[in-house]
């Protein structure tokens, strides 16, 4: 699929790129200087899903566009030099100030983006250990809802409803 912003020049030497077609029969970007392909993926993206008996999901919400204003998971791009298990728990204390720990992954969501092409969101399940909330970077509120709102981002949406039934069958057993 051919992003809506596909990459005009070549990111290593500032060609302009030619669009080609691989021997799969795929079209792909290419640099005639450099004589390669460049690729362009999805980008990862990390989410936390954070649960307080009593309290219910810890959302944020949004300070910046894209859906600013709606409420969405603590969430972030990783960056080259972290691990996607570091990536979210630095998101979480940047943007709601809590610290937490890792209890695992709870699913892998991937919706369409208009500059990325697609994002692939990996959710993790975090414990928070300590901090108060409060909104920082780019989140303007940071609240805890038992009945939460309709989410800002499809993945995320994803992401909270596999996290919600794995409570609840949890604690119907
Ligand atoms: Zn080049």
């Amino acid at each position: 699929m051919k992003p809506q912003y596909p990459y005009l020049f070549c990111p290593y030497c500032g060609s302009p790129l030619e669009r080609r077609r691989t021997h799969e029969g795929r079209e792909r970007a290419y640099c005639p200087r450099c004589e390669r392909w460049i690729y362009e993926n999805p980008v990862p993206a990390v989410a936390a899903l954070v649960y307080r008996p009593g309290q219910g999901v810890l959302l944020v919400r949004r300070g910046v566009p894209p859906k600013e204003g709606e409420w969405a998971l603590p969430s972030g791009f990783l960056e080259l030099d972290e691990s996607p298990e570091e990536a979210v728990l630095r998101e979480l204390a940047e943007e709601t100030g809590l610290t937490g720990v890792l209890r695992g992954l709870v699913a892998v969501a991937s919706q369409p983006s208009r500059y990325y092409g697609r994002v692939v969101v990996i959710g993790y399940e975090i414990q928070a250990d300590g901090g108060t909330p409060r909104a920082g970077d780019d989140a303007r509120e940071v609240a805890f809802f038992v009945e939460p709102p309709p989410l800002a981002f499809e993945a995320h949406q994803i992401l909270l409803d596999t996290f919600l039934q794995h409570l609840q069958h949890h604690e119907d057993l």
